[in-house]
C-alpha cells in the first residue's frame, strides 16, 4: 500500500460510494457525495496522480473527480505538453 492511502478519508465511508453505477439522478448524487468526501481528504492530491498514472484509468471517484473528468484532465495535459515541443 502506499503511503499515502493510510490517511485517506474514503477509508472511513463505504467503499462503494465512490463507484457509482449509471448515469441517473441517484448517481450522479452519489457521485458528488463522494466527492465532498474527497474534498476533505488530507491526501487527494496524491490519489489524483495515482490514478492520473494508471496505464488503465480507474473507474470511479479518484482524487475528488470522475473517469471522465480525470480523462479531461489527461487530455489537456497531453495537450499542453505537444504544444511545448
Ligand atoms: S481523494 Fe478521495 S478517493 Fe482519493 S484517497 Fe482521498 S477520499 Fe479517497
Amino acid at each position: 500500500m502506499e503511503g499515502w492511502r493510510a490517511a485517506a478519508a474514503c477509508q472511513e465511508v463505504d467503499p462503494d460510494l465512490f463507484f457509482p453505477v449509471g448515469t441517473g439522478a441517484p448517481a450522479l448524487a452519489q457521485e458528488e457525495e463522494a466527492k465532498r468526501v474527497c474534498l476533505r481528504c488530507p491526501v487527494r492530491e496524491p490519489c489524483l496522480r495515482s490514478a492520473l498514472a494508471q496505464p488503465h484509468p480507474p473507474s470511479g471517484v479518484w482524487g475528488g473527480l470522475t473517469e471522465a473528468q480525470r480523462w479531461s484532465l489527461a487530455r489537456l495535459a497531453r495537450r499542453r505538453a505537444d504544444d511545448r515541443g
